[in-house]
């Protein structure tokens, strides 16, 4: 047996849990060292906005551990190695997968959520989840860079085509949005706005590296109509439609913050005349997992606030509560899986 961090139907508690199977082949075994807690993890446990239909499940997706076993004849990062654990597990045979779009892979299961999670002493997972950790870029950084980070990576760069010399605003910076801001000026954005209500967040922003941070209020009148790139952390139709009018003509909007409201997203001659874009982004590729150690590594990245709190796993169902209430100063609470 193995303590984990198990959801099953009289809540979430952590307990004793069967250990996984040994590892076959294409698979590996893994230690989790630290797992940080993801805002889907206080939907499943507490306000049902995410739902997962597999009981029990051990949660837990954003992970650093060490790898333990690689099954017969896998190719992989060798027992006692430093790994980021890919959350995401995907076919790699269905049309998405083989166009490089593997985040809408047709078979995709988030760990932690279709399938065991990370909350736990150990994990299985298939072997290409598995990432080696550069040198020197800590077990929490590392952690929460395959989720978090890497999440806001795939908004600014892929879905938002963010490079060097953009103009780029983040609408909220509570959260994953405060990465944007870094991401941003570490691709060479020529200028990085922050807009937020709340006045610590938007000092979180420039702390970040954000050039200005103004309350929505202001916002438009200061940046309306010239960026090229405008990111939505919210999910609220106000801030969607504040960031389509932040952008200049040719500018693209992306929406990360998910909202069940209605959006309002502005006349749509706006969008024929001025070709603007509005696109949504959700998670990461594999791939991308590797480009953020990186550039965490390379000390190019610089998020200064990710990491908050570590926990001891014992104390997980506490966090989530936090996390549930907002009460996290802007960084991911980290369990410590060997405290
Ligand atoms: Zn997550
Ligand atoms: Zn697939």
């Amino acid at each position: 047996m193995m303590r984990a961090a198990v959801l099953d139907d009289h809540g979430f508690t952590v307990r004793d849990a069967p250990e996984p199977a040994a590892p076959g082949p294409g698979e590996a075994l893994v230690a989790p060292v630290r797992v940080g807690i993801c805002g889907s993890d206080a939907h499943f446990v507490i306000d049902g906005s995410a739902k997962t239909d597999y009981r029990p499940i051990v949660l837990g997706h954003e992970a650093a551990g060490e790898v333990v076993a690689l099954g017969p004849d896998t190719d992989g990062p060798a027992p006692g190695t430093r790994v980021a654990l890919i959350p995401l597990v995907t076919c790699q045979e269905c049309d998405r997968c083989l166009a490089g779009r593997s985040v809408l892979c047709l078979q995709r299961q988030c760990l932690g959520a279709e399938r065991e999670g990370a909350f736990a002493e150990r994990i299985l997972l298939p072997a290409r989840n598995l990432v080696p950790i550069p040198d020197g870029l800590s077990w929490e950084l590392a952690a929460v860079a395959t989720d978090s980070v890497a999440t806001a990576y795939h908004a600014v760069v892929a879905r938002g085509g963010a490079r060097e010399g953009s103009r780029v605003v983040v609408w909220g910076t509570g959260g994953l949005g405060l990465s944007a801001v870094g991401i941003a000026k570490a691709v060479g954005a020529a200028e990085v706005v922050a807009v937020d209500l709340r006045e610590d967040a938007r000092e979180w922003a420039l702390e970040t590296g954000a050039d200005a941070a103004y309350h929505p209020d202001e916002a438009l009148e200061r940046i309306g109509g010239r960026m090229d790139v405008a990111l939505e952390f919210v999910g609220r139709s106000s801030t969607v439609e504040g960031a389509v009018r932040s952008l200049d003509d040719g500018g693209r909007a992306v929406v990360v913050g998910i909202g069940h409201e209605p959006a309002a997203a502005g006349r749509l001659i706006t969008f024929v005349m001025r070709e603007r874009e509005l696109v949504g982004s959700y998670g990461n590729e594999p791939e991308e997992v590797g480009a953020v150690l990186e550039l965490m590594a390379s000390g190019k990245l610089v998020l200064p606030r990710v990491v908050g709190d570590v926990i001891p796993l014992a104390d997980v169902a506490a966090g989530v509560e936090r996390v549930h209430r907002g009460q996290t100063g802007g960084s991911r609470i980290v369990v410590d899986i060997t405290a």
